[in-house]
């Protein structure tokens, strides 16, 4: 069954909701609905942030003192999400600075990934054979605590400039093995249409290109920005997948269902990449009703990242069993689609590497003895291979 009012909709036993909207209640409602509002609105300082929420005297630590490593940005619709007194928010730890940033460790590195060592010219990462990575901005509507490329992104020196972007599309013209690209940032959605459709135009003329992937948090932190405008633009350079990234099911709010919705009815696949974040959703039912509401906003949970080795966010960081352990109560118990993989980005930029609980239980000759998800035993005979 699905039920839809002015500002909620119900899918079975799911509801999406608009929440209340705190200091910004009295806000014309042309406003709050236009991302460019929501942007110049941002929650940016400490006494900004005080106005919101009932900040806590280790927010306050660490607002003050890191203040020079990562910018604060948090747009009025994401800060509405916030619980005003309680510090262990979901929304609230992903987006207010916490003392765990103030901690580095011998492990911890600017870039894990090292996509700088794979830039063969500043706006792309080429590891792969046949994709690349496209930075596009630096910029995003909210600078996420846990981001891993807390290196560049909200660095205005390190801003995308005209010239790298031309040598961006020399280099994906002169590479005809490229077919694939993921166009990122930053967040990409934090340029406007005009820009993006230049970007999205030049690449699609290039013949080798077939499938773009737009890489944006802004279905999770500035869903407004899923203008119809935007999803007209888009419709002009499909294939053209969605990766978004949302952690817990606070996000998925009546707003985050529109956009979700415009983007699928203008014919973009939409997956979903979360990070595994302890205190946020290292729980294995907050993921299982993460990925249903994602499917009931018809995005496809692809990927649990575990947390990276990135500077200052080792707060975060879960252990691996904590994610297997994830995926255990998730395979079986529900659909497959449900199931994301659950993957290290592995330190040192050797790709994304899958874990699974393990399911084999003994192999003797062509016998397989397997586990399923209720822990019975089952044996698969091989074929006789001649
Ligand atoms: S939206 Fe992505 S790139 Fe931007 S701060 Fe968040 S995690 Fe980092």
């Amino acid at each position: 069954m699905k039920k839809e009012t002015e500002n909620s909709v119900q899918v079975g036993r799911l509801k999406f909701i608009s929440h209340s909207r705190n200091i910004w209640e009295e806000t014309p409602e042309e406003d709050w609905n236009n991302w460019m509002w929501q942007q110049s609105k941002r929650v940016k300082t400490l006494q900004a942030c005080e106005k919101v929420i009932n900040l806590s005297e280790g927010e306050v630590k660490a607002f003050k003192e890191s203040a020079d490593k990562f910018n604060v940005g948090i747009t009025p619709y994401y800060a509405s999400l916030m619980d005003k007194d309680d510090v262990n928010c979901p929304i609230r730890q992903q987006s207010v600075p916490q003392v765990g940033e103030l901690l580095t460790f011998p492990e911890d590195m600017a870039d894990p990934l090292n996509e700088e060592g794979d830039m063969p010219t500043p706006c792309i990462t080429h590891r792969y054979p046949d994709r690349v990575l496209f930075y596009v901005t630096h910029n995003c509507p909210v600078y996420c605590r846990h981001c891993t490329r807390k290196r560049k992104v909200a660095d205005p020196s390190s801003a995308t400039m005209t010239k790298q972007l031309e040598d961006a599309f020399l280099y994906i013209e002169a590479h005809p093995e490229i077919r694939d690209i993921v166009i990122s940032g930053g967040d990409p959605l934090s340029l406007s249409d005009k820009k993006l459709d230049m970007i999205l135009t030049r690449l699609r003329s290039i013949p080798h290109i077939e499938i773009f992937r737009l890489g944006t948090r802004n279905l999770v932190t500035l869903p407004q920005r899923v203008t119809d405008e935007f999803c007209e633009m888009l419709k002009k350079h499909q294939p053209v997948y969605v990766n978004t990234h949302f952690n817990h099911p606070k996000e998925c709010t009546y707003e985050a269902y529109i956009a979700c919705k415009k983007l699928a009815d203008a014919g973009c696949v939409i997956g979903n990449q979360t990070v595994l974040l302890k205190g946020v959703n290292d729980d294995p039912k907050i993921m299982m009703e993460l990925n249903h509401k994602l499917l009931a906003m018809r995005v496809r949970p692809y990927y649990i990242y575990q947390c990276d080795l990135s500077e200052g966010i080792s707060h975060f960081r879960t252990s691996i069993e904590d994610g297997i352990n994830i995926i255990e109560h998730l395979r079986g118990h529900t659909s497959g689609l449900a199931n994301p993989t659950f993957v290290v980005d592995a330190p040192g930029g050797g790709g994304k590497i899958p874990l699974l609980p393990e399911y084999l239980v003994k192999k003797e000759g062509r016998k397989y003895t397997l586990r399923n998800y209720e822990n019975k035993e089952f044996v698969y005979t091989e074929p006789e291979l001649k």
